[in-house]
C-alpha cells in the first residue's frame, strides 16, 4: 500500500519539474571587499556578513539557493538580516567600492523571501 506522503512527494517532484522555483542569479556577486567601513548600520543590518554569504552562494554550486537559505538563517541573526534595511542610505557614502547597499539589500531580501516560499511549497 502506498503512503500519502509518497504521493505528495511525487506531486512535489513533478511540480518542481514544471516550475523549478527561484534560483540564485548568475550575477558574479556583489563587489564588496568585506572591509566593514559601512558599519555599524543604525538599524542593525550585518551588511558585510550578508554580502559575504551571498557572494559565496552565487560563486558556488547551489543553483537552487537551498543551502544559501539555510546558512543565511543560521549565520545571520534575524535582527541583522536584510529585511531590516529601511534604505536610509547612511551606509552608502562610506563604501569605497560604491556598492549600492540599499538596493542590494532589497534584492537579497526579495531572494530570501522567494526561497522561503519555495521551501513552504515542498
Ligand atoms: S541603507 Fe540599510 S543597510 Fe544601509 S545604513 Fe540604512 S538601514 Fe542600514
Ligand atoms: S563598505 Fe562596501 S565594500 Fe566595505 S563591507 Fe561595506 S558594502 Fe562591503
Amino acid at each position: 500500500m502506498r503512503s500519502s506522503s509518497g504521493c505528495s512527494g511525487r506531486r512535489g517532484f513533478f511540480a518542481r519539474l514544471i516550475d523549478p522555483g527561484p534560483v540564485l542569479p548568475k550575477d558574479g556577486g556583489i563587489f564588496c571587499s568585506v572591509c566593514g567601513y559601512c558599519m555599524p548600520c543604525p538599524y542593525g543590518v550585518d551588511i558585510p556578513g550578508i554580502f559575504s554569504l551571498y557572494n559565496d552562494a552565487v560563486a558556488g554550486t547551489d543553483p537552487s539557493g537551498r543551502k544559501f537559505l539555510k546558512v543565511y538563517e543560521e549565520d545571520i541573526p534575524y535582527l541583522k538580516q536584510a529585511n531590516h534595511c529601511i534604505e536610509c542610505g547612511i551606509c552608502q557614502s562610506q563604501c569605497p567600492m560604491s556598492v549600492d547597499i540599499p538596493k542590494e539589500m532589497r534584492r537579497i531580501d526579495e531572494l530570501v523571501e522567494s526561497l522561503k516560499v519555495e521551501e513552504l511549497r515542498k
